[in-house]
């Protein structure tokens, strides 16, 4: 088996250049997919992309939160980001409004490093504009800009070709044998990462490989046990501890994008003594917009095991914190003493086979029919929604597709409701589940 490490491409600039505008045009939906799920298709600012069979993964850094609130400081803090952790940046201008201040300083910083960046001069709406709006930024002395009209399109084949073939040059893929579980250690700076996977690497019956090269500066950790083979993503340099790591902790949140993108299985440690925060909500709610399955451990349970009204109240808060993910496992484990470790393998082994499971498209019109049976579509504008069969389209998570006579009908509701059906027909009771509709072609 092989896998990709898809490249993590940074978009970066001031705002009103027409980041989003970009972002939009290269997430379009090619396909006639709807996916009525409110709040997760809408106001993304990272996406898995692949572009001609090349995958990467897009991340608009003006979505996501800072602390600097000054423009440029902004910016400095975005492209600071940016260079620590994307393997490719995207620096927007805007050729309308012409060189700044600010985008010459971004740019000095952007060339001092050894990242590839492309230099990117947008609002370029036509080509007869083109000789006039981006002659000023050659004042900038980099050896090639890049015209473009996010909005339009003028542009956007060549710098998507451009992207193409830099991601061709520095893709690099691993054999992995058959079956590997790929897991991601995710949640916030000390609540456990590292010491759980030095726990999980020391335990008995474990055989260790350091895989180097899966991106450019991570170490992946092969793992076997008995017959199975795990591989732990490196999120942020979590093992090699050193000088950097508060910067990188300042920003882990792009590294552990990255590592979202690769992995099967999220892990999320919640510090046990802390309790559940917003940012581990948002983490969270991260791997799940990636449709990753996920784990939720309770870690330094050890520091709450003899206080039962701590640990009613926890769970209490935690159950009501993410009942968005009511299927994912939740295990009590202690990094440090050991505690519960023993029960997160097998748990691996039961989310993996149902994040990776298949069914016969027999099985699945039954369950739709049931379904439909049991509890018809609405009506919409006077005629009766009709679903006429499904298949599953994909894994990973499980996908299926279902044949409507107007998808875009169909309440968010009934989507919710044949969900569940798939779910507890199929006994995917651990992992995400994605029921989308189509038209009939
Ligand atoms: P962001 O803040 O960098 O994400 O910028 P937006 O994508 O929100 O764009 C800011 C404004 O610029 C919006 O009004 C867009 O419609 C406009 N815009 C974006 N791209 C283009 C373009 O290629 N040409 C023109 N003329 N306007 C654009
Ligand atoms: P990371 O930043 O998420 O990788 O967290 P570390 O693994 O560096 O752990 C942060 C701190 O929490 C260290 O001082 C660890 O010794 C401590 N720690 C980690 N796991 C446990 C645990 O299960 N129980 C207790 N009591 N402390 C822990």
């Amino acid at each position: 088996m092989t896998t990709e490490s898809p490249t993590l491409v940074a978009l970066i600039g001031r705002p009103n250049v027409g980041k989003s505008t970009l972002f939009n045009r290269m997430t379009r939906r090619r396909d006639a997919i709807v996916d009525p799920t409110p709040g997760v298709t809408r106001d993304r600012h990272y996406a898995r992309i692949t572009w001609e069979e090349h995958p990467f993964v897009l991340v608009d850094t003006g979505g996501i939160d800072d602390e600097d609130d000054t423009i440029t400081g902004h910016i400095r803090e975005q492209a600071s980001r940016a260079i620590d952790e994307a393997d490719l940046v995207l620096f927007l201008m805007d050729g309308r409004q012409g060189l700044t201040p600010s985008d010459a300083e971004i740019v000095d910083m952007l060339r001092r490093t050894e990242k590839k960046v492309f230099f990117v001069v947008n609002k370029i709406d036509s080509p007869e504009l083109e000789l006039e709006l981006l002659s000023p930024f050659w004042e900038l002395g980099v050896d090639k800009l890049w015209p473009l009209s996010a909005d339009h399109g003028y542009g956007y084949r060549s710098l998507m070709d451009g992207l193409v073939e830099y991601l061709e040059k520095t893709e690099v893929s691993l054999d992995l044998p058959e079956d590997t579980i790929k897991l991601a250690f995710l949640g916030r700076p000390n609540v456990g990462k590292s010491s759980m996977i030095n726990r999980i690497i020391g335990e008995e019956r474990m055989v260790v490989s350091d895989i180097a090269g899966t991106t450019r500066d991570a170490v992946d950790t092969l793992l076997s046990r008995d017959k199975y083979n795990y591989l732990l993503i490196d999120t942020a340099g979590i093992r090699r501890k050193g000088k950097t790591r508060d910067k990188l902790e300042k920003f882990s949140i792009l590294k552990a994008l990255g590592s979202l993108a690769r992995c099967d299985i999220a892990l999320v440690l919640i510090d046990a003594e802390e309790g559940i925060t917003e940012q581990d909500t948002k983490i969270i709610g991260y791997t799940q917009e990636q449709g990753r399955a996920i784990i939720l451990l309770i870690n330094k349970w050890d520091l709450i095991k003899d206080d039962l009204k701590r640990q009613k109240w926890l769970m209490q808060e935690i159950e009501l914190a993410t009942n968005f993910i009511p299927f994912a496992p939740v295990l009590k484990v202690s990094a440090k003493t050991g505690y519960g470790v023993k029960r997160l393998f097998p748990e691996i082994g039961k989310v993996y086979r149902q994040f990776h499971a298949r069914f016969p498209t027999a099985a699945l019109n039954q369950l739709l029919a049931d379904a439909v049976a049991h509890h018809s579509p609405p009506m919409y504008r006077g005629r009766r929604l009709k679903l006429y069969y499904t298949a599953q389209i994909k894994t990973a998570p499980p996908t299926f597709a279902v044949v409507a006579n107007a998808p875009k009908g169909i309440h968010f509701s009934y989507q919710r409701y044949l969900t569940n059906r798939f779910r507890e027909g199929l006994g995917l009771d651990r992992i995400p589940v994605r029921v989308v509709f189509k038209e009939r072609s």
